[in-house]
């Protein structure tokens, strides 16, 4: 099937732009521009208020702008230079003028397309299509695939209300707005055939069809195709499908499940993709296996031949050793939706649910992690320590096996570094570093040239950056406050009182009860005492979302807001609404410490601690997920932790002991221990150790070259060496 050009679409988005800077349209529906901060400028120039009330949209910018401003920009000299500058950076990336990675790594390999899939993908505020990490994860991926040139292509969902924006009341309680999209205004793309018609993709339900057409959002050379369930062909009820991520709904999960994983192989399909590997993220996609063993029994091989065949070209990673992250479902409801399935591949009932079925002490289910381990050549965990628990938590299916055989590898997440490092900063590093370190920024002996920058220039945008992050908290806190839409009280809450030179800590995560982001507030009067020494304040700043479902987790935010209102910590702890990437950027990058202290083992990576960590922000965190392996004694502090299944309460109590115990003996003094020139040099020696220890080892690179060598090109080369389950 032929794909219509997307410059026609793009035409007709009615932007009236003057010839001289015509391409910011093109620009615009290419979210390269999302990680290059000379590409945002254009549009940050172009009318900075705007910008902001865009939320940081091209697309409605460019449609909104007045024809005064657009025709200045085409007079300003300074502005055409960085037009012409940004437009030719794009193109010879677009064009590949260099040589790329892949390439030169790969050079045979340009033609075995990789499909990658997930429930959430997270690459910008504009998109909200992502609950938290898992979906940032997947957007960085996706850039990093660009940045290397993977020969990439994503599937997912372009949720129609996308995750919820939150409110906090007066009294701490956390609500979710949902408000519809208008794909119109976003920087994604209808797909048509060559006649303009849209390309649908439908999938049996229980014995109905369901339709959903495809969008495709372009992320440098990477394309991501969205699938979106809102159209006329189906019944009302299945417009809403794709409304939400994550519904606790069971038959509206499976839904979803079914046309994410079934539908998103009939899309690529469609798109004419024929992938030699696919690779998913969760067990939620795990049913494309199901769709691609349909294909091999439609093309007449046996069932036996065409299981061996999928697990060979399929990759699974899993994101999260917390049990509710599992995907199950009862029985009942796979003979409902998958019965025709099963039957089209030729399986019995019992062999088919064999593929899935896990005993649990209330009966037995269908589990989407068992099926995609057994459907999958390769599985892989995100952290040393979350492959050892994963070889654990899934050793059932091997009875026979030692645990450290189980075959689930690992491969360390970590973070596509131009998209969280601070501007400031990388013109820093660009006076200091090696020439051509972008090209380089996996590798230690770059980010050790972090040593040559000067004491005080470093601690001079270490100060920008946070200045900013308290001017940016004003600003939010200001706009309801005008709109009367919020009691004085939480105008404190949202960071009024912060004060841009004391000592911050950042605590921005999902508010599930495992990540106990109110582990510093367990002792109350001893936090008051930490915060108000005088002359050496500490802040806190707090944020995150909890699930819509999840009560214990909004009662977390409650408790956290509480404290935050109390007046004897003289606005010192604050609540920002609506954790989100734009928010995430500036906590990352402004604050002074970045605390993670969830209960130990539970956390599979986290990766927001490492986009800190690139900024000058020094990790204070349990030694868990990525940390385990990143802390190294000079970098940063680390809470031993107590093991998940101990004492829940005095595990708490200890681990907060030893919390403020760090805060006390060692933060607080390292910070406001100052020279004769006012500098905190030995502050930030470890800001330098933080960031030359943890630039390049938990950088999306890194990982990406590891994904291609360990787990892609072995599946792309040689038979699966496993036996089938
Ligand atoms: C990076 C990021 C996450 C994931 O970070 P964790 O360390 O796992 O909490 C979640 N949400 C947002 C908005 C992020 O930017």
């Amino acid at each position: 099937m032929e794909i219509a050009n997307n410059s026609k679409a793009i035409q007709n988005n009615n932007f009236q732009l003057p010839r001289r800077i015509r391409r910011l349209s093109d620009l615009a529906y290419n979210l390269w521009w999302t990680w290059n901060g000379d590409a945002v400028r254009l549009y940050q120039l172009l009318d900075a208020e705007l910008w902001e009330a865009t939320e940081h949209n091209p697309v409605r910018l460019l449609r909104e702008i007045s024809k005064a401003r657009l025709t200045a920009a085409t007079k300003d000299r300074y502005y055409l230079d960085a037009y012409d500058e940004a437009i030719k950076h794009f193109d010879g990336y677009i064009k590949r003028v260099n040589p790329t990675w892949y390439q030169e790594t790969y050079p045979a390999m340009q033609n075995h397309p990789i499909a990658y899939f997930s429930t959430e993908f997270g690459l910008h505020e504009t998109l909200p299509f992502y609950a938290g990490g898992l979906g940032v994860l997947s957007g960085d991926y996706l850039k990093e695939a660009s940045d290397l040139d993977f020969p990439l292509v994503a599937i997912g969902f372009l949720y129609t209300q996308g995750y919820f924006k939150q409110h906090i009341t007066e009294d701490g309680w956390q609500e979710a707005e949902y408000t519809s999209l208008r794909f119109s205004d976003l920087p994604v793309l209808p797909v048509s055939d060559n006649h303009g018609e849209a390309l649908i993709v439908s999938v049996q339900l229980a014995g109905r069809t369901v339709h959903a057409r495809l969008w495709k959002v372009q992320i440098g050379r990477v394309s991501l195709f969205l699938m979106d369930s809102d159209v006329q062909l189906n019944q009302p009820s299945d417009r809403s499908l794709t409304a939400r991520l994550y519904t606790s709904d069971l038959e509206l999960r499976i839904s979803q499940e079914i046309l994410l994983g079934v539908g998103g192989v009939r899309a690529l399909r469609m798109l004419g993709f024929n992938p030699a590997v696919w690779h998913f993220n969760e067990g939620h996609s795990a049913f494309m296996t199901l769709e691609r063993l349909r294909e091999l029994a439609a093309a007449g091989m046996g069932l036996e031949e065409a299981i061996a065949q999928v697990r060979r070209r399929t990759a699974f990673t899993t994101h999260t050793p917390v049990p509710a992250g599992h995907d199950e479902f009862p029985l009942w409801i796979i003979d409902k939706y998958l019965n025709q399935l099963w039957n089209e591949i030729g399986f019995e009932r019992e062999s088919f649910i064999d593929l899935a079925r896990q005993q649990r002490p209330w009966g037995e289910v269908f589990s989407m992690t068992v099926l995609a381990i057994k459907m999958s050549g390769r599985c892989n965990a995100v952290s040393e320590l979350h492959g050892q628990v994963a070889r654990k938590m899934w050793s059932f299916m091997w009875p026979e096996v030692s645990e450290e055989d189980i075959p689930i590898s690992h491969i360390t997440n970590g973070i596509h570094t131009n998209s969280w490092l601070a501007r400031r900063l990388k013109h820093l590093y660009n006076r200091y570093f090696d020439e051509n370190w972008e090209d380089h920024l996996d590798e230690a002996a770059i980010w050790k040239a972090v040593d040559k920058i000067p004491d005080a220039e470093l601690w001079e945008v270490r100060r920008h950056l946070k200045r900013k992050l308290v001017s940016y908290m004003l600003e939010r806190a200001r706009q309801p406050w005008y709109a009367g839409k919020i009691h004085p009280i939480q105008v404190v809450a949202s960071g009024v009182l912060l004060d841009p030179y004391a000592l911050t800590i950042g605590v921005a995560r999902r508010f599930a009860t495992y990540k106990r982001a109110n582990l510093i507030l367990h002792d109350l009067d001893r936090l008051l005492e930490l915060v108000n020494q005088p002359g050496r304040p500490v802040q806190i700043i707090f944020a995150g979302k909890a699930h819509p479902a999840d009560e214990p987790g909004k009662r977390l935010i409650q408790d956290v807001y509480q404290a935050v209102k109390r007046a004897e910590f003289g606005g010192r702890l604050v609540f920002l609404e609506d954790y989100d990437i734009n928010l995430a950027r500036h906590l990352v990058q402004g604050v002074d410490v970045w605390l993670n202290t969830p209960r130990r083992l539970k956390e599979a990576s986290g990766t927001s601690g490492q986009k800190a960590a690139i900024n000058g922000v020094i990790n204070l965190s349990v030694l868990d997920g990525w940390w385990n392996e990143g802390y190294n004694g000079h970098n940063g502090w680390a809470l031993a932790g107590t093991d998940d299944g101990e004492n829940e309460d005095e595990a708490d109590s200890t681990d907060a002991a030893t919390l403020y115990a760090i805060l006390e003996t060692q933060v607080i003094p390292l910070y406001y221990e100052r020279s004769a020139d006012n500098l905190p040099n030995e502050w930030i020696g470890w800001v330098k150790e933080s960031i030359a220890s943890i630039g390049p080892i938990f950088s999306m690179r890194r990982m990406l070259k590891q994904y291609a060598k360990q787990v892609y090109m072995p599946a792309i080369r040689e038979p699966s060496k496993l036996k089938n389950l």
